[in-house]
């Protein structure tokens, strides 16, 4: 699938996963954005510039078919701006954020796989839940060759990026927010 055949569908998940602080618009991350209603942007057609801009990963990668799709795999790949990319590896080009939404749909054979393919490249790869993020290189570069071990190391990492003592991962504040949606859309399907 090409990138210019790619469309975002029924995903929204930039609209509540990212931080967003610019004169027409501000959030904070993990919260879902005030323009965004139950099929999708509420203000689409005026929208704003970095709402226009924005393209995740899975947008960008012509390699990366339907199953990438965010809300379907649980991981929003996010381009690194080349002022925020460590300099020993800014050679490489642009690099990636996972921003893992929901870890056990995620962090599989197929992740892992794109990942060592992209330490092996000297790209800069972070893991994020939207907290702060963590380089992995150095830890994938000792086991890129191993797929399980790739896992093993992005599992470790979220798992020290969970939000300490609150449990509210992006999964969980996703998910309340997908059940508030649904219960709204009964509520106004029962009005006659
Ligand atoms: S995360 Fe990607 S696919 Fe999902 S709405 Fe944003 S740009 Fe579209
Ligand atoms: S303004 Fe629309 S496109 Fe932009 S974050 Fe909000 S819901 Fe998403």
């Amino acid at each position: 699938m090409t990138a210019a055949e790619k469309t975002c569908g029924s995903c929204q998940v930039c609209c509540v996963a990212l931080k967003i602080k610019t004169p027409q618009l501000r959030k904070a991350a993990q919260v879902p954005c005030p323009h965004l209603v139950t099929k999708g942007c509420g203000i689409y057609e005026s929208r704003p510039p970095v709402c226009r801009s924005f393209l995740c990963g899975w947008r960008l990668m012509p390699d990366l078919d339907a199953s990438w799709r965010p809300d379907v795999s649980g991981v929003m790949l996010l381009p690194l701006p080349e002022a925020q990319i460590p300099k020993a590896y800014r050679a490489a080009g642009p690099g990636w954020v996972f921003v893992i939404s929901d870890a056990r749909k995620a962090i599989t054979p197929k992740l892992a796989r794109l990942a060592a393919g992209m330490v092996k490249r000297r790209t800069a790869v972070f893991l994020s839940v939207m907290t702060p993020r963590i380089q992995v290189n150095e830890q994938l570069e000792k086991v890129a060759d191993d797929v399980e071990g790739v896992m093993r190391v992005l599992n470790q990492v979220h798992d020290r990026l969970k939000p300490a003592g609150t449990g509210k991962g992006l999964g969980r504040i996703w998910a309340l927010y997908r059940a508030q949606v649904d219960r709204m859309r009964a509520i106004m399907e029962q009005k006659p």
